[in-house]
C-alpha cells in the first residue's frame, strides 16, 4: 500500500485503500481483501496517520473445532518526520524521511499488524456451546444423550423435584 505524500495540501485527508491480502504477502489464515481506512494529517513537517485495519481470516475454533471467518480489526499510528534520524529512535511507529520523499509504503507496517491481531482464544462465537466430551457431538446444534445421564450438579435439586412429581 502506497500513500503518495507530493503536493499534498496542509490539514486533514481521509483516504481508503482496499486490496488484496497478496499485496501484504499475508497467506493463510487471511483471505479475501484488506481495508485500510486512514486518517492522514498533514503538518508542514511531518504526517501523522491514524490506520484502522480491517482483515478477514479463517480459524478453527477452540470449541467445537469448526471452521469459521472472522472480521479482524486493530488500529494504530505511525508518525513520519521529515529531517535526519537521531542517533537512538526507540519507537517502530516512529519513521524518520527525507524531505523529497514522495510516497509512503506501508506494507510491512499492515503486514505486522494484521498479524498481532489474531486472536489467542479463537471461538466461533463468545457462547460456543463446544463438544461433548463424552460423545464429541456439537452442542451448539442441539444436545446429545449424553446429558441427560450427567446431570450438572446444580440442576439436581430441580431433578429430584421433577422426579418426585411424576411418582405422584
Ligand atoms: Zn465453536
Ligand atoms: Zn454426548
Amino acid at each position: 500500500m502506497l500513500i503518495k505524500i507530493s503536493n499534498l495540501n496542509d490539514g486533514i485527508h481521509n483516504l481508503e485503500f482496499e486490496e488484496k491480502i497478496d499485496e501484504l504477502e499475508l497467506k493463510e489464515p487471511f483471505s479475501g481483501k484488506y481495508l485500510a481506512e486512514v486518517k492522514l494529517t498533514k503538518l508542514h513537517n511531518r504526517i501523522i496517520l491514524d490506520i484502522s485495519l480491517n482483515t478477514t481470516a479463517f480459524f478453527e475454533c477452540d470449541r467445537c473445532r469448526v471452521n469459521y471467518n472472522s472480521n479482524l480489526q486493530n488500529k494504530f499510528q505511525m508518525v513520519y518526520l521529515f529531517g535526519d534520524s537521531p542517533e537512538e529512535s526507540d519507537s517502530d511507529n516512529i519513521v524518520y524521511l527525507p524531505p523529497d520523499t514522495n510516497k509512503i509504503k506501508l506494507n510491512k507496517e499492515l503486514r505486522d499488524y494484521a498479524i498481532l491481531s489474531i486472536p489467542m482464544k479463537k471461538l466461533c462465537s463468545e457462547d460456543c456451546k463446544g463438544l461433548c466430551y463424552r460423545c464429541g457431538k456439537n452442542l451448539n446444534h442441539g444436545s446429545c444423550d449424553c446429558e441427560t445421564h450427567q446431570v450438572d450438579l446444580r440442576w439436581r435439586p430441580l431433578v429430584e423435584l421433577k422426579n418426585k412429581l411424576n411418582f405422584n
